[in-house]
């Protein structure tokens, strides 16, 4: 076992690191004030210096690195902001992968290249007003009409709602009840019949649009099919995946916060001392890093084990719920660390801790991770209705 990064990982690491200092810092105070996204200029130009698709296989327009060199390059994005992130997000463990897994050959040409080239940002659409940790209860329809499939429903709390191009929608696609009856559906923005709600506005996230999605006799080619009725433990396999994602998130709050932080505590003078001086702050910061360390360990653990496959549910809950928790308090105490400073919009760290709470909610909430852990742990599932 070897805990080191390899040559080319560290060149990688290394090059997105400067990338984004150098050209995403004044882009994400900018976008922090205006709640607008990245634009699709600035998402072509993260392709055309090879930070998007990471860990799509080459003949679908990726890089065919593994999920480990993607995570690297998304946490170096994430310290930057959330929101200039997302795209990397977006394109190298989101719902996007989920279409290169399991769609047909011919939706996988005509929707993956263009993700990794920057053309096409897709979001996914699972929950719904009543059916958020109980995704399984969701209600959103697609019924085959012919060649057709003709979508019904209302979808909440999009993270590209209405700015995305292209939608991995998850619906009820038979009778068949809970999981059994669930697919997905890959629906292009402009599809008549699909609305949008009014813009959220969230603690953090700013610059991560975010809004309800309605659809209403929404019909698309059945060639559009992600996965039909039954495929929900696909779905859910890809999700390990962004599972890893979110982590990745959630740790680059923390670990921004902590590289910013560490310079601050040796130059922010009190008492006539610099007050990394004091034994109360050196102890606060050792804590910091000992959390940061462990959860990035963690991630990469489970991008590790899964080679260029898929992560465990185990190991991928493990990491995201890890992350999740330490993010919170490694961003709050890099805070109370920076004083007025650490509270003030002038500085990205408050940010960091808004950010870093919302990623402990998407893609499941923290308690509902250890759920999983314990079901895991146990090789059963535990019913939550019973
Ligand atoms: C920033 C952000 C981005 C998001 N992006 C997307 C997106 O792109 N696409 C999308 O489809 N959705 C997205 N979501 C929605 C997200 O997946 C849901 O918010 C999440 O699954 C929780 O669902 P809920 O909000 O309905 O909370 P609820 O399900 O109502 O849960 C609220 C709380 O109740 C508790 N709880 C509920 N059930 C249990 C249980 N069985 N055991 C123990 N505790 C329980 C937990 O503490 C939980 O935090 C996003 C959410 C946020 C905050």
């Amino acid at each position: 076992m070897d805990f080191r990064l390899n040559d080319e990982q560290l060149a990688l690491q290394a090059a997105a690191r400067r990338y984004a200092r150098e050209r995403l810092t004044p882009l994400a105070a900018e976008i922090e004030k205006t709640g607008e996204p990245p634009t699709h200029a600035l998402i072509r130009e993260y392709a055309a210096q090879g930070f998007l698709g990471i860990n799509v296989p080459e003949r679908y327009g990726g890089l065919g690195l593994g999920n480990l060199e993607a995570l690297i390059v998304l946490e170096e994005f994430g310290k930057i902001s959330s929101a200039v992130a997302f795209p990397v997000f977006e394109s190298c463990v989101g719902p996007v992968r989920a279409v290169e897994r399991f769609a047909s050959e011919a939706l996988r040409q005509r929707v993956v290249p263009k993700v990794c080239s920057g053309e096409l940002v897709v979001a996914v659409s699972m929950s719904e007003p009543q059916a958020g940790s109980a995704l399984t209860d969701l209600t959103t329809r697609a019924v085959v009409r012919g060649d057709a499939l003709v979508l019904d429903g209302t979808k909440r709390w999009c993270s590209g709602g209405d700015h995305a191009d292209a939608y991995v929608v998850y619906c009820r696609m038979s009778d068949a009840p809970g999981a059994k009856g669930i697919g997905a559906v890959f629906v292009e923005k402009g599809t008549p019949g699909m609305t949008f709600g009014a813009q959220e506005s969230l603690m953090g996230f700013r610059g991560v649009p975010s809004s309800d999605v309605f659809f209403d006799q929404c019909t698309v080619a059945r060639d559009n099919i992600v996965v039909p009725a039954g495929g929900f433990r696909k779905l859910m396999e890809a999700f390990d995946l962004e599972r890893c994602g979110n982590a990745t998130m959630a740790l680059a709050q923390a670990s921004g916060s902590l590289e910013e932080v560490v310079g601050y505590v040796q130059e922010r003078e009190q008492f006539g001392k610099p007050i990394i001086d004091f034994q109360a702050v050196q102890l606060r910061l050792a804590e910091m890093q000992i959390r940061v360390d462990a959860a990035r360990l963690l991630i990469w653990r489970a991008a590790s084990n899964a080679q260029d496959g898929l992560p465990s549910v185990l190991e991928s809950s493990v990491a995201k719920c890890f992350a999740n928790e330490i993010a919170r308090e490694v961003c709050g105490h890099a805070v109370q660390l920076m004083g007025g400073y650490g509270y003030s919009k002038d500085y990205p760290v408050e940010r960091r801790l808004r950010d870093a709470w919302g990623w402990g909610i998407a893609g499941g909430a923290i308690d509902i991770q250890k759920v999983n852990i314990a079901s895991a742990m146990v090789g059963r599932r535990f019913d939550q209705r019973r």
